[in-house]
């Protein structure tokens, strides 16, 4: 870990009297961690205990400052399905059992939280000793807190107690979690600034959580509901601190212009800006409704060069189907508000494979296409697309995925006929988008086949591998259409406003 380039935004007590290490581990490279608002915003908060020595650890983590024999507890947050062979490679490396059973009495808790165990913690179950259900912040310290308090107790009558928290799945222990939804009194931010940041001395804040949309495929939305606003005051109190260490600032949410005062914000950097200020800012995407000329045009001062619009899919029946009600003139209109404000380009983004796609749809994109090259000679525009993964506890979480021979043969043909009008298009593997929907909708049956495919090299082939020598059907995991009456492996987390509104909303799109 190389400090020397960091800069903390917060009063660091580094002689502190502590007899409680931990390990807070990110399962991905230094940069990334370093870009991670939640990861950092954690961090800190533990590094402010006064009687914590945490230490930050990453996939390219070479040595460690508190030796593995001597750290109390180790969690690790988890935000990519993937990031699971990171885990395993730091446990194992580390000389931690990868299972709880097979980790003695005596051994650290191991736990873990973020957007992967709220969905579905159950392909995990026996590897954690118990996990974070919702927004995190305050259920982690309260975790860490009990285990600092109670550095002696045994395991076993740890475990117990912590599974009377509110938020924490104690497997084997606790029937029932609720998850856990925090207002957001707050404005979190990174408290690190670093130039080994992935986004380079960049000053993360966040604006919002969540977004009203409900696309039916949606974790960011249903996971986080309802969407909840940092008060205008804080943001721009949190927006003047960071201008005092960076100029460069990220506004994070996933619908941060359905922040009603997000046009007052903007005019706040705009006056900066025009005041003389040297700002770069930057932002995840914009909502067609948003693309209004003071935003851009602000955003286009502060150094945004490509807007990214989500459009998800390429007709209109389909964007009403998944809930994206967005029109094509909507489409063209922001165009036009994007080249008055002097850019030259927009990325859209889309799925495929999505619940009752058809082939008409895919032409649907093609003809998009067509159109808009024809309307805006000289206007770039460009394709990212992923293959839709049914997520645990969203609308669309009955709906098994296409095949991958079908995939590849929609994802083929748009390369080819996009190519053909000069456009750009990187469309995620359907290989790999595969094995995301087995463990966004696995059980606790999948333990050991994640195991056996870290064991093997973690790459595609160890996946069939394992799952043929295990005799796991996959297919029943990523394929298979599901019954609303199904018994589902994550039922037993209590989320508002739950299964029977998620089979409602269901219905009401594929029905539409
Ligand atoms: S608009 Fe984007 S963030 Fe909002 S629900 Fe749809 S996909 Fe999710």
């Amino acid at each position: 870990m190389n400090t020397s380039s960091e800069t903390f935004l917060y009063d660091r007590n580094i002689n502190k009297n502590f007899d409680f290490n931990m390990w807070f581990v990110f399962p991905g490279p230094e940069s990334f961690a370093l870009s991670s608002l939640g990861y950092l915003w954690l961090y800190r908060a533990i590094d402010m205990m006064e009687d914590v020595n945490i230490e930050r650890i990453y996939s390219d983590t070479k040595t460690t400052r508190i030796m593995s024999n001597k750290v109390d507890l180790i969690g690790f947050s988890f935000t990519f399905d993937m990031d699971f062979l990171h885990i395993f490679s730091i446990l194992d490396k580390n000389k931690f059992a990868l299972k709880a059973t097979d980790r003695k009495d005596s051994d650290q808790l191991i736990f873990a939280g973020g957007p992967v165990i709220t969905s579905n913690p159950e392909p995990y179950k026996e590897i954690f000793d118990f996990m974070v259900i919702g927004d995190g912040e305050d259920v982690n310290l309260e975790a860490v807190r009990f285990c600092v308090e109670n550095k002696n107790m045994n395991k076993a009558q740890k475990l117990k107690e912590l599974a009377k928290i509110d938020g924490i799945y104690v497997p084997n222990i606790t029937p029932k979690v609720k998850k856990v939804t925090k207002k957001l009194t707050k404005c979190i931010y990174t408290p690190i600034i670093s130039e080994n940041a992935f986004f380079k001395n960049t000053f993360i804040l966040e604006v919002e959580r969540g977004c009203a949309n409900r696309c039916g495929f949606c974790l960011a939305s249903y996971m986080n509901m309802p969407i909840r606003f940092v008060d205008y005051e804080k943001i721009i109190e949190t927006i003047d601190l960071g201008l005092k260490y960076t100029n460069k600032i990220a506004l994070l949410g996933a619908q941060i212009t359905a922040h009603p005062d997000f046009e007052k914000i903007c005019q706040y950097i705009n006056d900066k800006i025009e005041s003389g200020q040297n700002i770069e800012m930057g932002i995840s995407s914009l909502r067609v409704d948003s693309f209004r000329p003071k935003i851009v045009r602000t955003l286009v001062k502060a150094g945004q060069k490509n807007l990214t619009l989500a459009i998800e899919a390429g007709s209109e029946r389909l964007r009403r189907v998944i809930n994206k009600h967005l029109t094509e003139e909507q489409i063209f209109n922001a165009i036009d508000v994007a080249i008055e404000c002097g850019l030259h380009g927009i990325k859209f983004y889309g799925m495929i494979g999505l619940p009752t796609e058809k082939w008409e749809d895919i032409e649907e994109i093609i003809n998009l296409s067509k159109r808009i090259k024809s309307k805006y000679k000289g206007f770039e525009i460009s394709f990212g697309f992923s293959t839709f993964v049914p997520k645990a506890n969203t609308p669309f979480q009955w709906f098994g995925r296409e095949t991958e021979k079908e995939l590849e043969k929609k994802s083929n043909y748009l390369r080819k006929e996009l190519h053909k009008l000069g456009i750009q298009a990187v469309i995620s593997s359907a290989k790999w988008d595969y094995w995301q929907a087995l463990l966004s909708r696995g059980d606790n049956k999948l333990t050991d086949l994640l195991i056996e495919v870290y064991k093997q090299g973690g790459k595609l082939g160890a996946f069939k591998k394992a799952a043929k020598e295990l005799k796991i059907d996959t297919d029943y995991y990523v394929l298979q259409n599901y019954g609303y009456e199904k018994a589902l492996p994550w039922d037993f987390i209590e989320t508002m406003p739950g299964k029977e509104f998620l089979i409602k909303e269901c219905e009401k799109l594929i029905n539409l």
